[in-house]
């Protein structure tokens, strides 16, 4: 049988690999040898278990006499990544009436039972398929009785005596296990899991070494470090006169395993053998390269290692892990940087629903930003600024949040919306600030108005009524379950210090605040790539200024307010380019469409007509002329610049002046200005035209020269097409993948969360365009942008600043691309740290395999 790889007798140097046994076979090969005291264990490769599935058996004979006549055997799954599960292991077989007198005598009757009652059990469920209904045994009934009334029931099903060959039991096992492999849930549980659909399933069958005995005998579980914080600790149960995992379901009968105050460990119990299982672990720990979880049984004080698996961990338990693992030399840095999954980062940087607390799920929308918070439900962005106010944190429930709702979002725990996705307003908000956001949550039904809100089981909630966003899944929860902290601790930092050093494509954030540029900086971005001056506007002493500025008659009126408006912008960067010390600041001119400043309520409109000293009916004519039937496609960005040019020019004189200024202070700044929503070469050469003559005013005013870099924001379809005859006026492109999903698609960015799971669901699209880069369509416009803008202007600046510069799938393709750098959320800078350093470790490795 040595020679026959489908049945292998586990040895130093079988033929036993993760891809043709899995990786459980493969993990005991390992500790084979190492030399540990591991059961006599025979491999059958995926294609045997094909084979059997398929009704064609191997030979059996072989497989057992590899084993003692009177061992018991156990089989286990061995899926290629123990990650995708497979069926549950079969204990004790080989036990039949006539091992269970002998047992009896040498045991006693009640533990010989049990070892066969198990095994009958599992067979009559898993392989003779009888309902399990029938084999439930009461707590407390007696294990003798138990066992003949169960091999009764089984005789009356099953028409048949419980079988009592060895080989005829072991057959079918091996058959109900390869059969449940290829079934229907199966398949998509694992697949969900990320297995392949063809994924094979290898099996092991392990010489059961029995935990039930004279002595000290027993089973067990342990690990050597906290599988919830990841801290060096031994952890685990030991149960006396038990198999399997039993220790771990049997609650306070179950010893610890080190000394413990809370009750009796088997150190107390059985020191000798308590030192050798630890010496075992630890060697196992540094050999394989991992936090294993080693399954182990005691038989009569000796020590014998079932099986080892890595340990299951929550991610911030993964990075203390291999951060440790690095740092005792077990493995390098690069591979600790490798093993941590970017996506899970996101768990650490925010606090998180406790994962063993109940949850009560009202409904689930658009994951749109991450974390979790529990506060009283508020309607408007008043009542969230005054329940901060009073310390109390609210959840600001709106249909959607337009920038009215800067102050009131920066007030509240949490923010929930009817409408809206990935790149809707309060989904970008919500990332920038760090704040949890659920967008689309269509299945509530809002009524603002009356300040209700119903969950699709009718349960209604009112303002003050207390919900909890997860921001990480997407669901609503009553209540306030129990919440796990934020771990930006020590190893997290380690961490992203060796990320750092393996990354080949720099990291910026888009940051429109001094708390967002701080934040920028405390995660380490290397400058703003993206600052959304609109935003700056919304401060109350600035939006009736404003509104002044738009209502203005003339160009002198216009620019009467501007200079009232200039000393606050000046202020602003001033302060952004003072946070960031000489990093470098991408300031975007002003964006949105003017209307949006307007204020659309009958109120509103009164109180503006008063400050503006004007009839109401004046005002109320002006801001319906100014309603467009699609703002995002109307009088925004560039071609606010170049119809209402003086806005422009009051921002780019601030920059200088603050440029100025901030270099007085310290190191010089170059400030970068980016045009946005751009498709002709005309709007550029205009708009280029009176910043330069900005710059020259500055210059002569202040006698004091000073550099700056003028670049557009690819986000429109056409800039991509005709970035050969943009790219020689500007220093850099920043592509906006945001307005430019949204144009290519045809897809209104903040419409799509009400039928993007439909969508995504039915597969018309992979994934949500908004959040992963679609790489074929609009990735080919970027491709476009990039090869064409390159060759017109070779020493351009290359980026991505749209939402989906912080997702590690998209950061893949703009390192392909050859972009300078990404920008996202300051809060998914790390995330972005981490995957673009796996992507440069992860090429050096594949250029390595290549050689
Ligand atoms: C974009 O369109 O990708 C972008 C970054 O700009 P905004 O989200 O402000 O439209
Ligand atoms: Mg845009």
């Amino acid at each position: 049988m040595q020679n026959d790889p489908d049945t292998t007798l586990i040895t130093p140097t079988a033929p036993v690999s993760a891809r043709t046994h899995g990786g459980r076979a493969k993990c005991l090969q390992r500790l084979v040898r190492l030399d540990l005291p591991v059961p006599r264990t025979v491999a059958l490769s995926f294609d045997a278990v094909h084979e059997i599935a398929e009704g064609n058996m191997p030979d059996l004979r072989a497989v057992v006499d590899q084993f003692d006549a009177s061992a018991l055997l156990c089989v286990r799954p061995s899926s290629e990544d123990p990650d995708w599960g497979g069926p549950g292991a079969v204990l004790n077989i080989g036990m039949n009436d006539r091992l269970f007198e002998e047992l009896s005598g040498t045991l006693g009757e009640a533990p010989a039972a049990a070892l066969y009652l198990r095994f009958v059990q599992s067979y009559a469920v898993h392989v003779a398929r009888l309902d399990p209904d029938l084999f439930v045994l009461e707590p407390g009934d007696d294990v003798s009785r138990a066992l003949k009334e169960t091999l009764d029931t089984y005789e009356d099903e099953a028409e048949e005596q419980f079988p009592q060959d060895r080989a005829e039991q072991l057959s079918g096992v091996l058959q109900a296990m390869a059969r449940a492999w290829e079934g229907t849930s199966a398949r998509l549980l694992r697949q969900a899991k990320g297995a392949p659909a063809d994924a094979g399933l290898g099996l092991v069958v392990q010489e059961m070494i029995p935990g039930i005995g004279k002595g000290e005998c027993g089973s067990g579980v342990l690990q050597l470090a906290d599988p919830i914080t990841g801290l060096p600790q031994i952890t685990g149960r030991y149960l006396s006169q038990s198999q399997g995992r039993d220790a771990l379901g049997a609650g306070a009968e179950a010893l610890y395993l080190e000394q413990d105050q809370r009750g009796p460990s088997l150190e107390d119990e059985a020191p000798e053998a308590f030192s050798e299982l630890k010496i075992h672990a630890a060697l196992m720990r540094k050999r394989l390269r991992e936090e294993m979880q080693v399954e182990f049984v005691i038989n009569g004080g000796r020590v014998h290692i079932l099986d080892g698996m890595r340990v299951p961990r929550a991610p911030r338990a993964a990075v203390r892990m291999a951060v440790r693992l690095a740092e005792d030399g077990i493995i390098t840095p690069q591979e600790a940087v490798m093993r941590i999954d970017p996506h899970a980062v996101n768990e650490l940087l925010h606090r998180q629903v406790d994962p063993n607390a109940e949850r009560d799920v009202l409904t689930t929308g658009v994951a749109a930003s991450p974390g979790a918070a529990s506060g009283r439900i508020v309607f408007t962005s008043a009542e969230a600024q005054a329940s901060a106010a009073r310390g109390e944190p609210c959840i600001l429930v709106r249909r959607e949040t337009s920038p009215g709702d800067i102050r009131g979002m920066h007030a509240a725990a949490a923010v929930l919306t009817e409408k809206g996705g990935m790149t809707s307003h309060a989904a970008v908000i919500g990332r920038g600030l760090g704040l949890p956001c659920i967008v689309g949550a269509s299945s509530f039904r809002f009524q603002t108005k009356n300040k209700q809100l119903t969950a699709p089981d009718g349960r209604v909630f009112r303002t003050g009524d207390i919900l909890t966003i997860d921001g990480s899944t997407g669901q609503v929860l009553a209540g306030e379950p129990a919440m796990l902290e934020a771990a930006l601790d020590d190893a997290f930092l380690t961490l992203m210090g060796w990320a750092d050093e393996a990354r080949d494509i720099d990291i910026r954030a888009n940051a429109d605040t001094p708390a967002d540029a701080r934040t920028a900086r405390n995660f380490n971005a290397q400058g703003i790539g993206l600052c959304r001056t609109e935003h700056m506007f919304f401060e109350p002493g600035r939006l009736t200024v404003m509104r002044e500025m738009i209502f203005a008659q003339t160009s002198e009126g216009r620019a009467a307010v501007l200079a009232r408006l200039l000393p606050m912008q000046r202020d602003d960067f001033a302060e952004l380019f003072s946070i960031m010390e000489g990093q470098p600041v991408c300031i975007r001119l002003f964006d949105p469409p003017l209307h949006e400043f307007l204020p659309t309520t009958r109120t509103g409109q009164r109180e503006l007509a008063e400050a503006l000293d004007m009839p109401v009916s004046d005002v109320t004519r002006r801001v319906e002329a100014m309603e467009e039937y699609n703002p995002m496609l109307g009088l925004r960005g560039v071609r606010l610049g170049v119809t209402v040019p003086e806005i422009y020019d009051m921002q780019a004189r601030a920059i200088f002046e603050a440029t100025l200024s901030a270099t007085h202070d310290g190191e010089p700044v170059v400030p970068e200005i980016m045009i946005p929503l751009v498709s002709a070469r005309r709007e550029v050469e205009l708009v280029k035209a009176r910043i330069d003559a900005v710059a020259a005013a500055v210059r002569a005013e202040q006698g004091r020269d000073f550099d700056y870099r003028l670049g557009v924001m690819v986000e429109t379809p056409r800039a991509c097409l005709r970035a050969d005859e943009i790219a020689p006026q500007t220093a850099f492109l920043s592509f906006g993948t945001n307005d430019l999903t949204q144009m290519t698609y045809g897809l209104s960015r903040d419409d799509a969360g009400r039928f993007m799971s439909d969508y995504v669901q039915q597969e018309v699209f992979p994934e949500d365009p908004f959040h992963v880069l679609d790489a074929e369509g609009v990735g080919e416009l970027l491709r476009i942008g990039v090869d064409r803008g390159r060759k017109a202007n070779p020493g351009i600046t290359l980026s991505i600043c749209g939402e989906h510069g912080g997702n590690p799938e998209s950061i893949s393709f703009c390192r392909d691309a050859g972009f300078d750098y990404v920008s996202c959320s300051p809060f998914r800078v790390p995330v972005a740290r981490l995957a673009a350093a796996q992507l440069a470790i992860g090429h050096k490795i594949g250029d390595g395999l290549d050689a």
